[in-house]
């Protein structure tokens, strides 16, 4: 019978074959830490190296993107797929366009995907992509001519069976409408392989709002399962873009009240809450104006705080939407000390690991990963990709119950896999083992 000697080996062992990684590490920490026990006691696991070979992509695709600039300049950026795990369907996951990807990063949301695209019960195996270019200041041309050879480099990786990008940060329907575009002249083929797309050109209703409206649905069956209610409660969000405002329109349609959203600048603290004009108004110029929430407060009301963040006011939900790591555990102490009751991610990994230990740590307060509570995104797109395959298109209303459907799934087995016997639920552990035992059963099932 191994004992904890087994796992810090089987940390070692991935740490070395993954040097300075530290996302990548992190996201595979915080799952390992969580399956420790099923490894301990399960011989077959440990016998056919089950989660050593899970952190290991199928292949890392890494590419040159050169593009000309409005002033006939070459710029040139780096370009990866990670195409994790096609276990238990074609790679899925989005493509992120920021100055901040790396290799690292890129392989920690591939890895974090498999985990959450199992847990929806569709079946999507795990991808992610993404560049270092920087869209911010470039012009609609500019980010085209990058989307395109972007693509040019991409294309032959990718397929409706095969692999299917969808959006992730700075990657919305604009940037999916240049990339299709560039794949469909190259393959002169239409076919599902990216999802987000325009309703027009096969896209899906609810996509847009999925992963907001995703985070929301769950949070409401986390406060039911604690025998609260969303109604009257006050959320602070963090980020300024689909995810957040999506997630604000229907935490307010719930009757709940919303007093921040943020970007890399500064927050936008709204006392008495945004209405559900006000978040109309920013969802209509997001991507338009420079900074839309300075403009808000300029052009509306609210208050901007320049470089702040949005865990130093007192609510009783946080939900940071923005990145990875954007929460530390200073700010998750701060949060606790003001009542928060639950931090559920619409981010994917943005708490640290000491944000994460300090909530865990807090009796009253609970920690919801996003590979659980952001999966809403992730699932329209796999709906996108049904609707697709079968060249038909569904109703808003019979894609969101199937969102209401998924999420709910997603919570129940949460529930099941990290009830203690007090009745509470760890859902960090809850998702880590849920997804964990799907990917593990299709790889055993598979043979070497
Ligand atoms: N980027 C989103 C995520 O983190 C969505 C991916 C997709 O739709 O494929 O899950």
């Amino acid at each position: 019978m191994p004992d904890s000697q087994y796992i810090s080996e089987l940390k070692n062992r991935i740490t070395e074959r993954n040097p300075n990684q530290t996302e990548f590490m992190q996201a595979v920490t915080e799952i390992l830490d969580n399956v420790a026990e099923e490894l301990e006691d399960n011989d077959e696991y440990r016998r056919y190296r089950i989660f050593e070979r899970l952190t290991e992509p199928d292949r890392i695709i890494s590419f040159k993107v050169e593009w000309l600039d409005d002033r006939g300049c070459a710029q040139l950026n780096r370009g990866w797929r990670v195409q994790q795990s096609n276990l238990i369907g074609p790679y899925k996951g989005g493509l992120r366009f920021h100055p901040t990807v790396s290799e690292s990063v890129i392989k920690f949301l591939a890895f974090e995907q498999c985990f959450k695209n199992a847990l929806t019960g569709l079946p999507l195996g795990g991808g992610k992509g993404g560049s270092d270019f920087d869209p911010k200041g470039r012009s609609d041309h500019e980010i085209m001519s990058f989307c395109q050879a972007f693509m040019t480099q991409l294309y032959r990786h990718i397929g409706a069976n095969v692999d299917v990008p969808a959006g992730d940060i700075n990657v919305g329907a604009r940037e999916i409408g240049f990339l299709y575009g560039q794949y469909r002249k190259i393959r002169n083929q239409f076919s599902g392989v990216l999802t987000g797309k325009a309703i027009e050109m096969g896209g899906s209703l609810v996509r847009t709002e999925a992963t907001g409206f995703g985070v929301i649905y769950f949070l409401q069956h986390v406060l039911e399962h604690k025998e609260l209610q969303l109604e009257g409660l006050t959320l602070t969000i963090s980020g300024a873009g689909n995810v957040a405002l999506f997630a604000a329109k229907k935490a307010l349609e719930q009757g709940a009240k919303v007093i921040t959203l943020s970007n890399s600048r500064g927050v936008l603290f709204k006392d008495n809450g945004f209405s559900n004009d006000d978040i109309e108004w920013l969802i209509k110029y997001d991507n338009i104006k420079d900074n839309t929430l300075l403009s808000f407060a300029e052009e509306r009301d609210g208050e901007w705080r320049a470089g702040e963040k949005p865990w130093q006011y007192k609510c009783d939900v946080a939900v940071p939407c923005a990145t990875q790591n954007e929460m530390n555990g200073e700010e998750a102490s701060t949060l606790i000390k003001n009542g928060c009751k639950v931090v559920i991610c619409g981010a994917n990994m943005p708490c640290t690991s000491e944000a994460i230990e300090a909530i865990h740590n807090a009796k009253n307060c609970c920690y919801i990963p996003g590979k659980a509570s952001n999966a809403g995104g992730v699932a329209v797109s796999g709906l996108e990709m049904s609707q697709n395959a079968g060249f038909e298109s569904q109703t808003f209303e019979y894609l969101d119950g199937r969102l209401r459907d998924i999420m709910k799934h997603i919570h129940g087995q949460c529930v099941k896999c990290g009830e203690s016997d007090t009745g509470d639920v760890n859902y960090e552990r809850g998702a880590s083992v849920a997804g964990f035992h799907i990917l593990a059963k299709a790889m055993l099932a598979q043979g070497v």
